[in-house]
């Protein structure tokens, strides 16, 4: 057998493998699955995004390399949404990047400004590449929990001096996924003066700026006064939009951080098909058509799961935002066993929130993927086994 190299042998192990393989075996026996346990969208892309993008894919002028950074057009519609949007201002030319999804900026990102034994501060329970991303470019982490108690946002003063002297890179994702959390105008400006403080580098996670609810709009860390001389924010066409399968994001902000992931990126990727930003930027044009329907969805299946999950016992608070419900397990459950639990007894998939990292424990996250018609199905055969 070939000999893996250190930065795979050393990623965190994978805790999903017995569920992934228990939720086999039941399918095996013919067992009805509801699979709330992944976060990509039941629903479709809208027609005008696809429609764009079957025009554009005849064209022959896009059949070619695309620019490494994005096209123009696409760059300047990102610009044009983000003023409209938040009413930041950016130059398409220096403070935009295409991204292949934004999960491959966020992983790539590291490579670009960690050093060998840089730390990186992450938060815990989190979305797992900005963990495997500081891994792979040799970083080390340094684990900001998030609690309840503090309303899931890392508590930036428990930092120690010397671990803020050294950290190179702040990451950030609010709406959050998996606590769906929200963060405030007040946490941001904390977030600048310490990021000033301390020259680190803040990553904000954006990718859940148009799932919200109740008339909620989330904000961009750039809206502070001071943020783009140290920050940056990815975001996804993949949630926005029902587009996970595209592949497409970008990332947008301070331009020597632009840059240093546009270099690295220049040297692995070759961009992303024309055609897809070509859709991509009839997405952007549209999103006050597309949006509100969508926001309607997730808001009336969060309403049926919130309440089934409250009549059946369990203590559980309408998100603001994100489509992802963090739930506290019974007692004496751990996460893994009530996720077991679940599947096996009601065929129910949900996440383990120490998947997310250990202070995920005693969480699961659902997903609010799935029609109301099967929402209602899962809280039944919930109800049906108890809790
Ligand atoms: C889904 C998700 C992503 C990945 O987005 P892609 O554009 O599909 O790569 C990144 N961050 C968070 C927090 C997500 O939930």
């Amino acid at each position: 057998m070939f000999k893996l190299a250190e930065r795979i042998k050393q990623l965190p192990p994978y805790l999903f493998k017995e569920i992934d393989q228990k939720k086999k075996e039941i399918a095996a026996k013919g067992v009805d699955i509801i699979d709330l346990g992944i976060g990509d969208p039941d629903l479709p892309t809208p027609p005008n995004i696809i429609e764009a993008m079957v025009q554009a894919v005849r064209e022959p002028a896009n059949h070619h390399y695309p620019s490494y950074s994005g096209m123009e057009d696409f760059k300047i519609a990102i610009a044009k949404w983000y003023e409209t949007r938040f009413s930041v201002k950016l130059d398409p030319a220096s403070e935009v990047i295409a991204l292949i999804g934004a999960k491959e900026g966020i992983a790539n990102f590291s490579l670009a400004f960690l050093n060998p034994g840089d730390c990186a501060l992450i938060p815990a329970p989190a979305y797992p590449v900005y963990n495997s991303g500081t891994h792979f470019a040799g970083g080390r982490p340094y684990v900001l929990p998030l609690y309840k108690e503090n309303n899931f946002l890392p508590d930036l003063a428990s930092i120690p001096n010397e671990i803020a002297h050294t950290a190179t890179i702040l990451w950030l994702n609010y709406p959050n996924n998996p606590t769906a959390a929200v963060a405030d105008r007040h946490f941001f400006e904390d977030v600048v003066t310490f990021a000033h403080t301390y020259h680190i580098i803040v990553c904000n996670d954006l990718t859940y700026s148009e799932i919200a609810f109740d008339g909620y709009k989330p904000m961009s860390l750039l809206e502070i006064k001071g943020a783009k001389d140290i920050g940056i924010e990815f975001h996804s066409l993949s949630k926005t939009f029902n587009m996970t399968g595209w592949r497409i994001g970008f990332a947008v902000g301070n331009s020597d951080a632009i840059n240093g992931l546009g270099a690295i990126k220049s040297n692995i990727d070759s961009g992303i098909f024309q055609a897809i930003q070509v859709a991509g930027v009839e997405a952007l044009r549209a999103v006050e058509e597309s949006s509100p329907a969508i926001r309607k969805i997730y808001t009336r299946r969060r309403d049926i799961m919130v309440s089934g999950l409250r009549d059946t016992g369990f203590t559980v608070s309408p998100s603001k935002a994100t489509f992802y419900l963090w739930v506290p397990v019974p007692d004496p459950y751990t996460s893994v066993d009530f996720t077991t639990r679940l599947l096996e007894e009601a065929g129910v998939v949900v996440t383990p929130g120490n998947g997310f990292g250990d202070p995920g424990e005693g969480y699961i996250r659902l997903a609010l993927t799935k029609d109301e018609s099967r929402l209602i199905e899962a809280i039944e055969r919930i109800k049906n086994i108890g809790i």
